[in-house]
C-alpha cells in the first residue's frame, strides 16, 4: 500500500546543520517528498502532538526543546512508508539506536534525537492534517517509480 507519513526535523538538526544530510538519506532510500515546510511551533500544537507524553515530568522539557528555533517538517510517500521511516530512524534514544539508522548515526540523546517519525498510518494522517494545508500537499508522479518497485509491490 501507497502510504503517506510525516517528518520532523527537530531544532537540534537545524541547528547542527543535518537538514540537507537527513532529507538526502530519505531521497536516497527512494520515498518521495510530497510536502515541505519551515516552521516555528508553539506551545499549543506541541501539547496536542505530544499529548501522549503529557503525564511525562520531561513533557515541558520537551516542548521547549522543539520551540527552541524553527523545525522542518516533510511528508514523504512510499509503500509501506510509515514502518520503512521509522525503520530509517532507529529507538527513541539515539545513544542505543543501532548504526545506520539515523539516530545511531546522528544522536548522543533521548531527547535530542534529530528527528519526530509518525508511528502508525492513523497517527501520520492525523498529523498530516495538523501540520500542513491540503494545497501544501503535492500529487505528482515520480518519475523513478517503476525502477524502485515491482509492479505487484503497491497495489
Ligand atoms: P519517538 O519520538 O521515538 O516516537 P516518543 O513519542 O515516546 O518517541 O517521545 C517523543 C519525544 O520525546 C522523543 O523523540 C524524545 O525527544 C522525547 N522523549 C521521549 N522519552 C524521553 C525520555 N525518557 N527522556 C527524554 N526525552 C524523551
Amino acid at each position: 500500500m501507497i502510504e503517506k507519513t510525516l517528518i520532523i526535523l527537530k531544532p537540534c538538526t537545524l541547528q547542527r546543520g543535518l537538514i540537507g544530510e537527513i532529507i538526502q538519506r530519505f531521497e536516497r532510500k527512494g520515498l518521495k517528498l510530497a510536502g515541505l515546510k519551515m516552521v516555528q511551533l508553539d506551545d499549543v500544537i506541541l501539547s496536542e502532538h505530544y499529548a501522549h507524553l503529557s503525564n511525562k515530568p520531561f513533557f515541558q522539557r520537551v516542548k521547549d526543546s522543539m520551540m527552541a528555533s524553527p523545525v522542518v517538517i516533510c511528508c514523504l510517500e512510499g509503500v509501506e512508508a510509515v514502518q520503512t521511516v521509522r525503520a530509517l530512524v532507529g529507538v527513541t534514544n539515539g545513544r542505543l539506536a543501532n548504526p545506520g539508522t539515523i539516530r545511531g548515526d546522528y544522536s548522543m540523546s533521548f531527547q535530542e534525537n534529530i528527528i519526530h517519525a509518525a508511528d502508525s498510518v492513523e497517527t501520520a494522517n492525523d498529523e498530516i492534517k495538523r501540520f500542513f494545508k491540503s494545497e501544501e500537499i503535492f500529487d505528482y508522479k515520480q518519475v523513478t517509480f517503476d525502477y524502485l518497485y515491482a509492479n505487484d509491490e503497491f497495489k
